[in-house]
Parts: C-alpha cells; sequence; structure tokens
C-alpha cells in the first residue's frame, strides 16, 4: 500500500516520534508498505512521521545513489544500503563536515546543500527486533541522518542559514498550502491530498 505523503508545514513532522512497543501490531507490513511508498516517490529515504505517524522508524534504499559505475566520489561508491530501522538513537556523529544537496519527500522542488559529519554509530532494531549497533559514512550516514533528524522533528531546511531560509519561506509557505507539483500523492496540513 502507498501512503500519501506529509507536506511541510503539518505539525507531524514537528513532533518528537515516540519509541516503537515490542508488541506493536504489523509492524512488517508498515515496513513494507514504507518501502513501497519510498519507491514510488524515488526516494532513497523514508521517515514514519513522513505518513502521518509519529513512530521511530525510517527506511533506507541507497541503490539509486551508488549505482554508478563511474562515480569517483569515494562517499559514493560503497554497497547500497537498504534497510529498516526501529527505534534507532544516534550513539555519536564523527568526522569533517561535508556538504550535500539534499532534497525531501516532504518539501518538493527544493534542494539545498547541507553540513553534516562524515560518519555515524548508530543503535537500532532491526526487522527481527534484534538489537544492532553500527557505523555508516558517505552517502549512508547521509541519508541516515536525514531520516534520523524527521524522528526528532527536524527538516533539512533546519540547517540552512538564515538568508537561505528567509530566501525559501515564501516557497515553503506555498507548499505548506498544496501549491506544488509532484509526481507522487501528497497530504497538506490543511487536509487537502493530491
Ligand atoms: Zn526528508
Amino acid at each position: 500500500m502507498v501512503y500519501p505523503i506529509v507536506a511541510y508545514g503539518d505539525p507531524v513532522l514537528r513532533a518528537r516520534a515516540a519509541n516503537i512497543p515490542a508488541d506493536f501490531a504489523d509492524l512488517d507490513k508498515l515496513i513494507a508498505d514504507m518501502f513501497e511508498t519510498m519507491a514510488h516517490a524515488h526516494g532513497v529515504g523514508l521517515a514514519a512521521p513522513q505518513i502521518n505517524k509519529s513512530i521511530r522508524l525510517f527506511v533506507v534504499d541507497s541503490t539509486p545513489m551508488v549505482s554508478d559505475p563511474n562515480e569517483e566520489n569515494p562517499r559514493f561508491r560503497q554497497p547500497a544500503l537498504r534497510r529498516a530501522f526501529i527505534n534507532p538513537v544516534m550513539v555519536e556523529e564523527t568526522g569533517a563536515a561535508w556538504g550535500f544537496d539534499e532534497g525531501c519527500l516532504s518539501i518538493p522542488g527544493i534542494h539545498e546543500q547541507v553540513q553534516r559529519p562524515e560518519r555515524v554509530r548508530l543503535r537500532y532494531e532491526d526487522e527481527q527486533r534484534q538489537v544492532r549497533e553500527e557505523e555508516f559514512d558517505g552517502i549512508a550516514a547521509r541519508i541516515i541522518q536525514h531520516e534520523y533528524d524527521h524522528l526528532e522533528g527536524v527538516l533539512f531546511t533546519d540547517h540552512l542559514n538564515a538568508l537561505k531560509k528567509r530566501l525559501l519561506k515564501n516557497r515553503l509557505t506555498r507548499i505548506s498550502k498544496g501549491e506544488v507539483d509532484a509526481d507522487y500523492r501528497m497530504r497538506f496540513a490543511g487536509g487537502g491530498r493530491r
């Protein structure tokens, strides 16, 4: 099942998402639906708040970003990461910050350079609800940092400087009102869908 994606301006994107209890029903189905929703929108990451569920879960599929055989940037030369992350905890972020043009399925049409540290160490539960702790770098770390932010109510535009934020303000307001052209179904705070 493909969910509509919550657009910028909805309070669910600003809430700190809640932990998922061990007896949470139909988590497998929800994860499968999130992978389907992400693929449908050609995304490389999707967090549960983006489908209007304020719970600590995101899915990642970096395949489109690591599949160019001619890629020379080492940050994009790594195995594809396709995984669900349940109840993740950011243990630490390390390494020098680097800039990357980020986008977000909740903020269609806007791409801006965001600086983030090179590496992350993340503790999370996998789909079998086994706790794992792992380090990620390069583009995998970048996607994880962006999706993790969603669980904290943070959007990539929050990382921009004051001038950039001011320049984007009107476009963000238009997105929140549904004045946006996305090739996937969206859900707006005002209640509209398109
Ligand atoms: Zn996003």
